[in-house]
């Protein structure tokens, strides 16, 4: 498991709040797929605003990524600001509804 920033056994809820240092994703949508191999997994879109510009943009990744592009299409090629490997805290927020099993 180490090295993950995001690692689900399953798809979180819509709605699942992950936070990565400042900056929140929010799971807009997951989709189950299945892979060639027969394993069952989601691709998850993560929507959050650019923390040079704030414009919104949206995020894919699968149950588990090593990163996720933290800024939107026009400044993720600027330049490599996210090339340190800094450690990131990731926390992930349940919404708040949802429970009951
Ligand atoms: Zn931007």
């Amino acid at each position: 498991m180490s090295g993950w920033m995001v690692s689900f056994e399953t798809a979180p809820a819509v709605g699942t709040i992950l936070t990565a240092d400042d900056q929140r994703f929010r799971l807009e949508a997951a989709e189950p797929y299945t892979r060639r191999d027969g394993t069952a997994s989601a691709l998850l879109t993560w929507s959050s605003s650019c923390p040079t510009c704030g414009a919104e943009f949206e995020v894919r990744s699968g149950l588990r990524t090593k990163s996720l592009t933290r800024r939107c299409e026009e400044h993720r090629t600027a330049g490599p600001i996210g090339k340190r490997s800094k450690r990131i805290k990731i926390t992930v927020v349940e919404p708040p509804e949802g429970g009951g099993e």
